[in-house]
């Protein structure tokens, strides 16, 4: 496994800001045996949430993407895809013209994940039906799957088997469009790296801070112009006007627990509390563990995450509210998924530790 977060040991200053900010006790070892105290990184305890990164004032903290080899493979000529995180449109005000741009250098195609929240959705609903378990947090957070199995094993029963929106997108280009060419995911999270590598379908994480930091380093100006993502299949660009609607107004867990109102759906909101949360109910003291736990680290949801462009930290509550528009959107949706049902094979969506 890839060591997401790094550390230059020549700037650190022996501050410890990192050491308060980290969720996990021991990820940050203090070396004191010179008169320069350091403080390093225990990559096996490290979850890759990237607090540290924000908290270190010199910049000893940092993480590598794949956006130079990206641009270079482009640059070369390689055909390559690029699916974009939702979070892209909140975290660059131009998005459309920075995506048209990135169509001008060689990127093929260009498609909105929101594609992938559906299927990811659909498959969820689909494997609560068959398999009733008692409870499940979805995976689109590599630093909360991270905390589970490094620090909650005896939780990883409860970890969704169904693949991340992200993961979906991509099994969907490769396993039933039969995309030959490579992946890039547009994302704003260094650890997506970490899960890119069990299916090994995306073969680039391209963050949007150095998505920015190469624009600016090569004094690129973006020149406005007009973008739409890619058509797919009929069902994809069902799949994504549909999903845009609702990541409006509800979030895809919002929309499971509208269509199954039985199910207890429940979200933890930020890194400060997320993790405690999570021991409490490793050590079975929290007694109101969810069938659904919707699990973040980041402040305010995924576009708040350390790999992009949001400098300051936020408190939107994100809440599942619904409104009328929603329910008839999901009353919709309710039908879409019985299309799905004929055009995707639920298996290649789930991980294989969802059957054993
Ligand atoms: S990335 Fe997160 S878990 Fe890892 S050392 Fe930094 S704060 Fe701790
Ligand atoms: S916050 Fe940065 S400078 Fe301070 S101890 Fe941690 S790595 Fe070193």
């Amino acid at each position: 496994m890839k060591h997401i977060i790094k550390i230059d040991d020549e700037k650190c200053r022996g501050c410890t800001n990192c050491v308060r900010v980290c969720p996990v006790k021991d990820a940050n070892i203090t070396d004191t045996s010179s008169d320069k105290p350091k403080v390093r990184i225990d990559s096996n305890k490290c979850i890759s949430c990237g607090a540290c990164l924000r908290a270190c004032p010199t910049g000893a903290r940092f993480y590598s993407d794949d956006t130079e080899r990206f641009f270079d493979d482009l640059e070369s000529g390689e055909p390559i895809a690029l699916i974009v995180a939702p979070a892209f449109k909140e975290n660059f005000e131009n998005w459309r013209s920075i995506l048209a741009w990135l169509k001008t250098k060689g990127a093929f195609a260009i498609i909105d994940v929101s594609l992938g929240i559906e299927i990811c959705t659909w498959a969820h609903i689909r494997y609560i039906e068959r398999y009733n378990p008692t409870a499940l947090i979805p995976q689109p957070c590599p630093p909360i799957a991270q905390y589970i199995e490094k620090h909650c094993p005896e939780m990883q029963s409860d970890l969704s088997p169904v693949y991340s929106p992200i993961q979906c997108t991509s099994i969907y280009l490769k396993k039933v469009l039969k995309l030959p060419e490579k992946i890039s995911a547009l994302t704003p999270c260094p650890a997506k790296t970490i899960e890119f590598e069990e299916t090994n379908f995306v073969s680039y994480n391209v963050t949007f801070k150095k998505l920015l930091a190469y624009l600016t380093a090569h004094d690129i100006s973006i020149p406005d112009a007009i973008f739409e993502f890619d058509n797919l299949a009929a069902v994809c660009s069902n799949a994504c006007t549909m999903a845009s609607d609702y990541i409006k107004s509800v979030s895809g867990i919002g929309c499971i627990s509208f269509i199954y109102s039985t199910i207890k759906v429940d979200k933890v909101k930020s890194s400060e509390n997320v993790y405690r949360y999570l021991d409490s109910v490793s050590r079975k003291e929290a007694t109101d563990f969810p069938v659904l736990l919707d699990a973040l680290n980041c402040i305010g949801g995924c576009s708040n995450g350390p790999g992009g462009n949001l400098e300051k930290s936020y408190t939107q509550q994100m809440t599942c509210k619904l409104n009328d528009g929603a329910i008839e959107s999901n009353i919709e949706r309710a039908n879409l998924f019985s299309v799905i049902d004929n055009m995707l094979q639920l298996t290649d969506y789930i991980k294989p530790s969802g059957f054993s």
